[in-house]
């Protein structure tokens, strides 16, 4: 089981790096609204390098989590900017609660995630409708720890939580930004979802798909 779980976040790793490069111009778009426009190159340097890190440490050999942390420290180290730092601690978050042997209990992918949520409100001090994406990691972790503890199965809890995920990713248009490059640019960002919120969203959808294969 051990190698099926590394594989399994291997192709999670892969699945994120195509789903940038496939929205890398429109996460760039949504960024140069209120922003400095860098999320869609940002994002793509970041993933690219977690993809290669978490490649690198399959080959040899590494369990789940070796895996994971080696991709995670890859992405904040090159991605750059402020996403790329708290993608770093996500992946870095969920990483530390699986094993490099076994297969993780549900409950331990949804800690790692309510963990990830609780480190980048830590880190980057924004709180809920400030206009991040922590509006859609919190919404998105406790959706997830709800269907698990409902005893619904990984794959079924994640696509539940992607849906929710995506919602609140589409209720950030709604938001003045209060954090981050954006907060310069106020009003001019409402009506258009906060990148890092949408880029997230995203991401969790593709990786619904990897977990439902
Ligand atoms: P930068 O702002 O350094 O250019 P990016 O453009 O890659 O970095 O990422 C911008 C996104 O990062 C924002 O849309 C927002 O979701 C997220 N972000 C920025 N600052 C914070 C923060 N303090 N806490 C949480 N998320 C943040
Ligand atoms: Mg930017
Ligand atoms: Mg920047």
């Amino acid at each position: 089981a051990s190698r099926e779980v590394a594989s399994t976040v291997q192709a999670v790793l892969n699945v994120i790096e195509t789903t940038v490069d496939l929205h890398v111009d429109e996460l760039g778009r949504l960024d140069s609204i209120a922003g400095d426009g860098d999320h869609g190159i940002g994002m793509q340097r970041g993933s690219r390098a977690a993809k290669a890190a978490g490649t690198a440490a399959f080959a040899a050999g590494a369990g789940a989590e070796t895996v994971l942390a080696q991709a995670a420290d890859a992405w904040s180290d090159r991605a750059g900017g402020t996403s790329g730092a708290l993608w770093g601690l996500i992946l870095g978050q969920v990483a530390l609660r699986l094993e490099d042997t076994g297969r993780p209990a549900p409950e331990a992918v949804a800690l790692g995630v309510a963990a990830a949520a609780k480190s980048v409100m830590s880190y980057g001090k924004a709180e809920l409708g400030d206009k991040t994406m922590v509006d859609v990691l919190v919404p998105f972790s406790e959706a997830l720890a709800r269907s698990i503890d409902g005893e619904e199965t990984l794959a079924d809890a994640w696509s539940a939580a992607a849906t929710v995920a995506t919602t609140a990713a589409a209720a950030t248009a709604d938001l003045m930004p209060r954090m981050g490059r954006a907060r310069a640019h106020g009003k001019n960002s409402v009506g258009t979802p906060d990148p890092g919120a949408y880029s997230l969203a995203l991401i969790v959808n593709a990786i619904s798909t990897v977990l439902s294969a």
